[in-house]
């Protein structure tokens, strides 16, 4: 019988990461141990095999170049491996996860983000348990040899996650990822039970990469006492094409003139502006208050339950494909990676 094979890829963040004796601060160490660090990889009969970026960084300086090199690499073997582990910071692992989600098509294989808490090398580290369980994610087959799991999620605390519906909620404890929104794609006990209801099979189109994608988005997000010079500078600013308007509860902002005028000059400059919601669950209505129903009628598209960082990576990507307002925003406003619930 032909072994399963898995790409890990390291990328960077605190799994890899050891204390540097001087600073005693937290720095990325050369990766190509890792199956010396972790011989349980090696009981599962796979092959297990190791990619390291050099240099691996903190998740923290992620640029949107790093996806798509990930993207490349992922390419350029997928025909090699039955799934791919993506070793990565916890800082920004939401964004990388959701922007993969959107440069690949066609997936039909598991593309599974990790990473830990605490360095792999320290006795208490989670690290051992999320790398383990996301190789046999990636390597799951159902009986006519299909991935289980063909899509970007993220395994962290027990939980295996769609990637673009997740968000770092807590930065201490070893359950550091939420997906409130939709239901976790696996749940890891004694056994790893999977929902198969919950997750997306492949669209049928042939694997491939969008490279292109445009960062001119901003993030605005409405507090009390906020000023019309500053929300006049980020609606308005020649640089930005859309904003996400992170509003209060289900959609609202406030219903002051000034600030509904700045939103409908943004509009009417061509300017994308779409509204989720600041709150860590629930969505987006905008026809139940009176304040978001402005929001509404000036031409703000709904952003449902997405998470902000999902909504980011969805423009970027919309943006960088097209130059069509109309497009884009039924787009948004459209579940293309099972990414927000209509
Ligand atoms: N600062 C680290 C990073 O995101 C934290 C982590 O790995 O969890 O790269």
């Amino acid at each position: 019988m032909v072994k399963s094979a898995i790409l890990l890829i390291y990328t960077g963040g605190t799994i890899g990461m050891k204390k540097d004796p001087v600073t005693q601060t937290l720095r990325p160490f050369d990766f190509s141990g890792i199956l010396d660090e972790v011989p349980e990889l090696q009981k599962f009969a796979l092959k297990v095999d190791a990619y390291n970026f050099d240099p691996p960084i903190d998740s923290s300086d992620v640029e949107p170049s790093r996806w798509v090199e990930l993207a490349r690499l992922i390419e350029s073997r997928y025909d090699q491996y039955d799934g791919f582990v993506v070793l990565h910071g916890t800082d920004t692992m939401a964004y990388s996860a959701s922007a993969l989600s959107y440069i690949f098509d066609g997936l039909s294989k598991p593309v599974v983000f990790t990473g830990s808490q605490l360095p792999i090398g320290v006795a208490r580290t989670d690290g051992k348990e999320n790398l383990i369980s996301s190789v046999e994610i990636a390597a799951a087959k159902d009986s006519d040899g299909r991935a289980i799991v063909p899509e970007v999620s993220i395994y962290f605390g027990s939980k295996l996650m769609r990637g673009n519906r997740t968000t770092k909620y807590d930065s201490e404890c070893f359950e550091a990822f939420a997906s409130p929104n939709c239901p976790p794609l696996a749940d890891a006990g004694i056994n790893i039970r999977y929902a198969s209801k919950e997750i997306l099979q492949p669209s049928g189109h042939p694997f491939s990469v969008h490279p292109s994608l445009d960062t001119r988005v901003s993030i605005l997000k409405i507090h009390p006492g906020i000023t019309p010079g500053i929300v006049r500078n980020i609606l308005l600013g020649e640089e930005t094409r859309a904003v996400i308007l992170e509003t209060f509860g289900a959609g609202n902002a406030p219903s002051r003139g000034w600030f509904i005028d700045c939103v409908r000059q943004a509009v009417a400059s061509g300017k994308i502006l779409v509204n989720v919601t600041q709150c860590p669950a629930g969505r987006v209505d905008m026809d139940i208050y009176e304040t978001g129903k402005q929001l509404k009628e000036a031409g703000v598209f709904c952003g449902y339950d997405s998470t902000t960082e999902n909504m980011l990576a969805k423009l970027f990507h919309l943006l960088g494909v097209s130059d069509d307002r109309e497009w884009i925003g039924r787009m948004i406003q459209t579940p293309l990676r099972g990414d927000i619930t209509v």
